[in-house]
């Protein structure tokens, strides 16, 4: 496990601006920090003890402290070190400097399937590598998937936040506070029903599903219109009201491919959905248009 240190420790081994947030969650504001020794940049990530309990955040340590034994991913954000004091649990991770695909799905409006292909890919690849190590992300959302870098060409997705992971041992799963404080928007049906349930990897291909969706509309696909309460959404995805996908002037501008991976992912039984590795092989996820399709 990760040497846990104190204080002092950390402000004598890290100069950080705590001036100006990078990012801020539910739980934890991340703040950019340097390494005074090595000169490397960091991201910092606080979370008052009041917001979260030791269990929680041993669990986002051990999730991250799992993902770096497999060797670490390029589409995960790795975490270096952890300290605390009287007041706050504190996570060094690396820096990812491309801002949230939130910010941008907010700027762009919508994607290009394209480019929605390729995000796709690298969070299936992310999570086709978590599910196979026995780690469920549990908070898939726009607001945790991140970019590496600002420009375009060269950044890819980067995972954070592991404050809802369930980890799971050789006995099965450890089942903690499943999915409390995890997002209702993003929350599959057998999730919003027994939130005390152990969550399985089906529920991060659903999470996946939703934010392909906006993704390519910049709708939530059970908040057509933009202003639906968290109860609102929970009730339709409960009531199994299933979002139009096709005959839709909403998806009307959708290849029938891209629909299909959808369809796909928010299946309302978990056992049905597609996994994230059958993702990467899907023909939309890998790139290849329809035409290409019915050549190869
Ligand atoms: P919470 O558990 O409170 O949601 P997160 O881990 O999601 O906390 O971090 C909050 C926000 O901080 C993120 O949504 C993102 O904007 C930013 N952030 C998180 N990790 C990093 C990082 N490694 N580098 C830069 N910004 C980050
Ligand atoms: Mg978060």
């Amino acid at each position: 496990n990760s040497a846990k240190t104190t204080q002092q420790d950390m402000r004598f081994k890290y100069q950080t601006n705590w001036k100006r947030p990078l990012g801020e969650g539910a739980f934890g504001t991340v703040y950019l920090s340097k390494n005074r020794i090595t000169k490397e940049v960091v991201a910092m990530k606080k979370i008052p003890k009041q917001l979260t309990d030791n269990a929680s955040f041993q669990n986002e340590v051990n999730a991250l402290v799992r993902v770096r034994n497999n060797g670490g991913h390029p589409y995960i954000c790795g975490m270096k070190e952890i300290f605390e004091d009287k007041k706050y649990y504190y996570m060094v991770l690396d820096l990812v400097s491309g801002g949230e695909m939130f910010e941008h799905l907010i700027t762009l409006g919508a994607y290009s399937e394209a480019d929605a292909s390729r995000l796709v890919k690298e969070v299936s690849a992310a999570l086709s590598f978590l599910h196979g190590t026995g780690i469920v992300h549990g908070d898939l959302k726009p607001e945790n998937l991140m970019l590496s870098t600002q420009r375009k060409e060269d950044s890819t997705v980067k995972l954070v936040d592991f404050g809802c992971a369930q980890i799971s041992t050789d006995s099965g799963l450890i089942l903690s506070k499943a999915s409390a404080g995890n997002t209702p928007a993003y929350c599959p049906p057998e999730v919003l029903e027994n939130p005390k349930a152990p969550i399985t990897p089906a529920m991060d291909v659903w999470g996946l599903g939703i934010i392909l969706y906006i993704m390519l509309t910049g709708l939530h696909p059970f908040d057509l219109n933009g202003n639906a309460t968290d109860d609102q959404i929970e009730r339709l995805i409960k009531q199994r009201q299933a979002p139009p996908l096709r005959n839709s002037p909403i998806t009307a501008h959708m290849s029938d491919s891209a629909i299909d991976v959808i369809e796909k992912c928010i299946k309302w039984d978990p056992k049905e959905r597609i996994t994230a590795m059958e993702l990467l092989e899907h023909p939309w996820v890998r790139g290849i248009t329809a035409s290409e399709e019915t050549i190869a």
